[in-house]
């Protein structure tokens, strides 16, 4: 009983630690809403792009402070400056370099917050604050379509819910249904060439509800060779959860709208393995996969540990 105590208590502080991250963010990007014009949700998307961005890379250093944006040091104080640790922002701007100061002591300070989240909101300031020439400025900014299409999506999350705490999971089949499933990841597969199993089969009956595991954006949604008719949510980790060999998708379920935990998005089949609506060529199940952004490309990571925290975690609420 004293373990179970203790490790709620832990869990609990580790909640109210995040609560007042959240917070202490909120306040950051709504401050510089009000100097900028670009909105809270904006310069929120932006931040979290680039924190997952950062989490999952080993070339990009550490955040100081909450911001995780990152600015090469040529960027922040100019490429031709020869100082490239300039904080000055005169000479900065002479140089082109991005940085500003926003919290008001004189230094563009590339470790500060409301420096960073200034001088990014200042450089989008030029291309206007409406949707469309935002996406021409984050173009600019990244040349990446992918980084820009992910900061929409977050976008759109945000802007919807009003807050930052979007990060509820659940699992993907209700719990009193009857369900199994082993950890296969990185299994090999024979069918369609050598590749590795990129995901964790939950056997079930057919028609089995499938549902959303997280707050996201349907990314994607039809029918592929190996996963049959399958639906792909990003959320807001820069993560896609995908599910495939459905029976079929819950009424009108379409690309772009916005999910939540445990929302109905379709049903446990057996398609795939063939042309469009091939099906029952092994038992049901549903293939559950999770891929990451890191900013240049996307990798496969094993979903079942993801799966036994969630599926524990609904357990517990009951
Ligand atoms: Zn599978």
């Amino acid at each position: 009983m004293v373990i179970s105590f203790s490790a709620q208590s832990l869990a609990f502080g580790a909640e109210t630690d995040q609560n007042q991250e959240y917070q202490k963010l909120m306040s950051l990007y709504k401050k510089t809403e009000t100097v900028t014009n670009i909105p809270w949700y904006v310069l929120a998307s932006i931040d979290q792009y680039e924190r997952n961005v950062r989490h999952s890379r080993n070339d990009i250093p550490k955040a100081e402070g909450l911001i995780e944006i990152y600015f090469k040091p040529e960027v922040w104080s100019g490429p031709l400056n020869p100082n490239k640790e300039d904080q000055n922002p005169i000479t900065i701007g002479l140089f082109e370099g991005i940085g500003e100061d926003g919290n008001g002591d004189k230094r563009a300070d590339p470790k500060n917050d409301e420096d960073i989240l200034y001088s990014f909101a200042h450089f989008l300031q030029s291309y206007g604050t409406d949707i469309e020439n935002l996406k021409i400025g984050l173009w600019d900014y990244y040349q990446r379509d992918k980084a820009v299409g992910l900061i929409l999506g977050h976008m759109k999350l945000y802007k919807k819910y009003g807050r930052l705490d979007l990060d509820k999971h659940a699992f993907p089949v209700p719990l009193n249904h009857n369900y199994s499933y082993n950890n296969t990841w990185g299994d090999a597969r024979g069918w369609g060439g050598r590749r590795i199993h990129e995901g964790t089969d939950i056997f079930a009956n057919y028609g089995v509800p499938v549902r959303a595991t997280c707050f996201g954006v349907i990314e994607m949604k039809g029918w592929n060779r190996y996963g049959g008719w399958r639906v792909g949510i990003r959320d807001i980790d820069n993560t896609y959860h995908y599910f495939a060999h459905l029976n079929g998708f819950a009424d009108g379920l379409q690309t772009g709208q916005i999910v939540e935990p445990g929302q109905l998005i379709g049903s446990v089949g057996s398609s795939g393995y063939g042309p469009p609506g091939t099906a029952g060529k092994f038992p049901p199940h549903l293939h559950y996969g999770l891929y990451k952004d890191n900013g240049r490309t996307e990798w496969s990571f094993d979903p079942y540990p993801h799966l036994k925290a969630w599926e524990r975690a609904e357990r517990n609420k009951r």
